[in-house]
């Protein structure tokens, strides 16, 4: 059965994510979104919040499941047994750090871990989390980039800042 897992802080889940999940979730028998507990950002949301919001982001999906996880992404991939891991990749940008990550994590894993990248739809090459957070944080509609209820999150969030 082939497993995969897509990792990130999804502070909050995008349009652009939502994009991956539905593509990976077609080539994969099981999909698991990690949820990065345990990153240098401050995130907006906790993670509880981010991996609720995703839950009900991806319920349609009957192969995809939640999850939030602490530490290494590969310890967890090897207590799952999961052997490959989805990315995004938006603009040349993205690639230095990506490429980076995908090299150093095949190594320490004595290569049984691969990643697999998927590229960005056009329609949300340019969307990412911080942008729907500064835009929500003046009080603008980001329904175009985020589900409804998740726009409903940030206006509540930052109406209560
Ligand atoms: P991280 O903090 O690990 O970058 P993000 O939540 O920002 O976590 O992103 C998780 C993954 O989703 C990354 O692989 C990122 O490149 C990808 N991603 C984010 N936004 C988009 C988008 N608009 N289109 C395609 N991939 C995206």
């Amino acid at each position: 059965m082939s497993k995969a897992i897509y990792p990130g802080s999804f502070d909050p889940v995008t349009f652009g994510h939502l994009d991956i999940i539905k593509r990976s979730a077609s080539m994969f028998d099981e999909l698991v979104v990690g949820v990065l507990v345990n990153n240098a950002k401050h995130p907006l949301f906790s993670v509880e919040e981010r991996t609720q919001m995703l839950e009900e982001a991806v319920k349609e999906y009957p192969n995809v499941s939640v999850i939030a996880f602490d530490g290494l992404l590969i310890d967890y991939m090897k207590e799952h047994d999961i052997s490959v891991i989805v990315r995004g990749l938006r603009a040349i940008t993205d690639f230095d750090y990506e490429l980076q990550i995908a090299q150093s994590n095949r190594k320490v894993s004595n290569e049984t871990i691969d990643t697999v990248f998927l590229t960005t739809s056009i329609d949300y090459a340019y969307l990412s989390s911080s942008i729907v957070r500064e835009y929500a944080s003046y009080g603008t509609d980001v329904r175009a980039f985020v589900p409804e209820f998740v726009a409903r999150r940030l206006q509540d969030r930052y109406q209560s800042k």
